[in-house]
């Protein structure tokens, strides 16, 4: 009986849909769609519809779904067969439920065509509002007692967002018609213009519509309706949306739903008024109600500004009866929903309607505080906290940002590419000696250099931020930054750089020593000027919560690459279990120690290469202790050195002339060591591995301090866990060589140092050439643990320079050829597959066979899910990506 019935009234609503339900109905009493339609209903549509099944005031309504749109679309602007029947069949089930009828009566039914999306795309698409006006309507609406002006308002309101939005009238031309009639009466507000004024605007309105359009106003409410529902359909080709779909990765949603609903109004009097609510403070996550509102307004008139709106904590001065309800309304929409919600809403004559609620925006450190209050609270699960948090939520917490008010107000002289996160304000510094000598001196300086090189380590962390004019997001100057948690922008290269005349020119702007510039980090931006900055909120209190929470969800394992004890403390702090990747090369460059390694550099036999080395144990040895001590219980993987030797090496005349005064040498010996080492491609030459074949003294020495180094801890009963890592290898024999004098070193230095204890250090090495990716099951017979060196990986597989890509990776992107940058996230077709293949190939031959990653990939979020889901062990990354990384670690566990 009951299913006769529902089928007869479903015939009599969509009389022509032949099985394609084209709306869906939504009121206090009764709701079609619910929250989880959104990719039908989209998320303004599905929302309304679930807010009526949990009782909230929702005036009623109608959603028209994305199919539709998308057949409006397909069909070159042709409604479906059948869908104004349906709408018809809707609208009079509406009118039913207000007891006023569209199009007619004395107290008309207005109603407003909203888009909305299934993902919001805020402002991109159409809305048209008071919607069954014409001339005759209104007069006759206005004669009923204090309706005059609300009459009149709304239908100046109507004819002009009609015209605007649905025929492209310029917004100007009402403007000026409008304009001319507050100059008459002396008149700065709309609010103060009186009835019969706005009637007679309704007329100049008309005729400016008529004039632009070139047919009159049209007078049929339901014709007006038609064209407002295939404008809302249009505006989701706009260009704006299209870009906006664009730019945000939408690529997969059909089309615009379309939210017919019936109007109520704000501005009828001192007990009406209109506001906007979070359930949540959105800038630091606060749990109380929150935004603002306006008596005797419109939503329109809070966009707008004209008038100033009112904190949501002064509510119940003006209605504590409806303050009460909205507190409710915020314990509700919170349960339901399980998150923190925004909401618009509408007090009509002393009763509140809820016209809109949506997953409310929120900064970073919001974002974690409410994930991690909710889940405590048991509004919703951890595991839920931790797949709601970004890891963009998570970087803000580390550092410094903008503050956006200011930032806006700023001029952007460039964009570069944004290789470590942050804000950063200072003057311009054009050598690292100059940045150390200034800085020393109190001031904020940012180095501006064309690119970075080893040699400029100390200027660059004296620096509170960094500048370059080439390089990737994997160069020097990058890696470098990262590992501080430095703001640093590299490859801008519209900024031309005079280091002689001290001045840096950009887009026909000069600036100099003493002009102070801003980098943001985060977008790439150079801006002129200072800008006001947000202090960062730091990994503690929520943030350290639900890191933890991640930790006990992760499906691999978070280490640090970090090269000196203070960082390698830092990185504990902020939850790494291990170092991935110490570059040992990072230790040369103390003043003492670049002494001796140019000594070294310079010997021309084997024994004083042995002498000079000497020298630099010590202080290999004292850095070794420091590292293993302050990451004592967790695994340490020491990287042999690495880079070729000419990097240590000064290159210009003078700079020349200074080495060989230091080390009491000829002038010319300096010289025919740097001719001699020169390379056309240093990072295919003398380095990694090759330079431990040719010269293992030096490889010698380093085993020799790491495990004295050990011993010594052990010896203070402290669980240290040394790793030996072996660069740039390709293949089996270079490892295999290479490992048993490492061994042997090991072996010998227990022994003379008298050690019984338990010490084995394995010996293992980086996956950074595809030749040692390809023969990964003969090398892993050696190795006895795999790192992915992906930096040096990228650059072999697609051979592109890591330090020069930058003069055609932006063209490349723009042009599509790359979907972004493979330095900053790993090519998963490509360098990926050589990942998967290698790690297979090398756990056929050693089942256990620990495998990690150490480039820069380990702290980017799309790398890691990629090498969860490769089965890898671990990443490694700079200190402050360990959070970030931490967190979506977590993520991928949950899947
Ligand atoms: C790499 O190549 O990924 C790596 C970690 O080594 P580096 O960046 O020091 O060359
Ligand atoms: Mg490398």
């Amino acid at each position: 009986m009951a299913r006769r019935k529902l089928s007869k009234t479903n015939k009599t609503k969509s009389p022509k849909s032949k099985g394609t339900k084209r709306c869906y109905f939504f009121s206090a009493s009764r709701a079609e769609g619910s929250r989880s339609m959104k990719e039908l209903l989209g998320g303004k549509g599905a929302n309304l519809a679930e807010m009526c099944t949990i009782g909230l005031p929702v005036p009623p309504g109608f959603t028209i779904t994305t199919e539709t749109c998308a057949a409006y679309l397909a069909g070159g602007g042709k409604l479906p067969r059948g869908v104004m029947a349906e709408v018809d069949a809707m609208l009079a089930r509406v009118e039913k439920e207000v007891g006023r009828a569209f199009g007619s009566g004395k107290e008309p039914l207005l109603i407003s065509v909203r888009s909305g999306a299934a993902i919001s795309m805020p402002g991109m698409m159409d809305t048209i509002l008071n919607l069954g006006l014409n001339d005759a309507i209104t007069a006759a609406w206005a004669k009923q007692p204090g309706r005059e002006r609300l009459a009149w308002d709304a239908y100046r309101r109507l004819i002009n967002m009609f015209g605007s939005v649905v025929m492209g009238v310029p917004h100007d031309a009402y403007e000026h018609a409008f304009d001319r009639i507050k100059k008459r009466l002396g008149v700065a507000d709309d609010t103060q213009v009186p009835a019969n004024e706005l009637k007679k605007l309704c007329t100049a309105y008309a005729k400016v519509y008529q004039k632009k359009v070139g047919s009159p106003f049209p007078q049929d409410p339901k014709e007006q309706l038609r064209l407002a529902i295939q404008a809302v359909f249009d505006s989701w080709n706009k260009p704006s949306a299209v870009s906006y779909r664009r730019i945000h990765g939408i690529h997969h949603l059909k089309g615009t739903a379309v939210n017919v609903q019936a109007m109520v109004f704000g501005n009828l009097g001192d007990d009406s008024g209109t506001g906007v609510g979070f359930t949540r403070v959105p800038s630091t996550g606060e749990d109380v109600l929150y935004g603002e509102f306006l008596v005797n307004a419109q939503g329109e008139d809070i966009v707008a500004g004209i008038r100033t709106p009112r904190p949501l904590e002064s509510f119940a001065e003006w209605n504590p009866k409806i303050a009460a309800q909205l507190a409710r309304i915020r314990k509700t929409l919170e349960k339901h929903f399980g998150d923190m919600q925004d909401f618009e809403f509408t007090v009509e004559r002393g009763k509140l309607y809820l016209l809109q609620t949506r997953t409310g925006k929120r900064t970073g450190t919001a974002a974690v505080r409410i994930a991690v209050e909710m889940a405590n609270k048991r509004l919703i699960d951890r595991e839920t906290a931790v797949r709601r948090v970004t890891p963009d939520d998570i970087t803000q917490l580390l550092l410094a940002s903008f503050d956006h008010a200011a930032k806006k107000k700023a001029t952007v002289l460039t964009k570069g590419l944004p290789a470590s996160p942050g804000a950063a304000c200072g003057k311009l510094a054009f050598t690292a000696r100059e940045a150390m000598a200034r800085a020393e001196h109190g001031e904020d300086v940012i180095l501006v250099r064309r690119e970075t090189s080893p040699e400029d380590v100390d200027g660059m962390h004296h620096a509170v931020g960094i500048l370059t004019a080439t390089g990737g997001v994997t160069s020097h100057a990058a890696v470098v930054a990262r590992g501080w948690g430095k703001c640093c922008v590299v490859g801008a290269g519209e900024i031309a750089i005079d280091p002689v005349k001290a001045k840096i020119t950009v887009n026909g702007a000069t600036f100099g020593r003493d002009d102070v510039i801003s980098i943001d980090g985060f977008t790439g931006e150079v801006l002129a000027g200072a800008i006001a900055r947000r202090p960062p909120a730091g990994v503690t209190g929520p943030g350290a919560k639900l890191l933890d929470w991640a930790d006990q969800f992760a499906a691999l394992g978070v280490r640090a690459n970090a090269d000196t004890p203070e960082d390698v403390a830092k990185a504990r702090s902020l939850g790494a279990r291990g170092i991935g990747l110490c570059r040992t090369e990072h230790m040369f460059f103390g003043e003492r120690r670049i002494m001796a390694m140019r000594e070294m550099i310079l010997a021309e036999t084997e024994k004083q290469r042995v002498k000079a080395l000497r020298k630099l144990l010590p202080f290999q040895r004292r850095d070794f202790i420091g590292i293993l001590r302050a990451m004592a219980g967790c695994p340490v993987t020491i990287r042999l050195l690495d880079p070729p030797l000419h990097e240590f090496l000064p290159h210009s005349p003078s700079a020349v002339a200074a080495v060989a005064r230091d080390l009491g040498v000829p002038e010319r010996l300096v010289e025919r060591r740097v001719t001699a080492l020169a390379e056309s491609n240093p990072m295919l030459g003398h380095r990694g591995v090759r330079l431990a074949i040719t010269y293992p003294e030096i490889a010698v020495m380093q085993v020799t301090a790491i495990t004295e180094a050990a011993i010594a801890c052990r010896r203070e009963r402290l669980d240290v866990r040394p790793e030996i890592m072996v660069p740039l290898v390709g293949t089996e024999r270079e490892i295999a060589k290479l490992k048993e004098a490492i061994v042997a070193t090991i072996e010998s230095v227990k022994e003379k140092a008298g050690f019984r204890g338990e010490l084995t250090i394995p010996v293992g090495t980086m996956i950074e050439i595809p030749r040692a990716a390809l023969t990964a099951d003969a090398i892993a017979k050696e190795a006895e643990f795999f790192s992915f060196g992906t930096n040096d990986l990228t650059q072999l597989t697609f051979g592109y320079s890591r330090d020069d890509s930058g003069s055609f990776l932006p063209d490349y992107i723009q042009e599509g050829i790359l979907d972004g940058d493979p330095f900053a996230s790993i090519d998963q077709h490509g360098v990926g597959a050589l990942v998967a293949l290698a790690t297979a190939r090398g756990r056929a031959t050693r089942p256990h066979l620990k495998v990690g990653v150490c480039g820069e990939h380990g702290g980017d979020p799309a790398s890691i899910q990629f090498f969860a889901k490769t089965g890898l062990d671990y990443v490694s990354c700079s200190p402050y990506r360990v959070p970030v990384a931490r967190l979506v670690a977590g993520q991928a566990g949950l899947g």
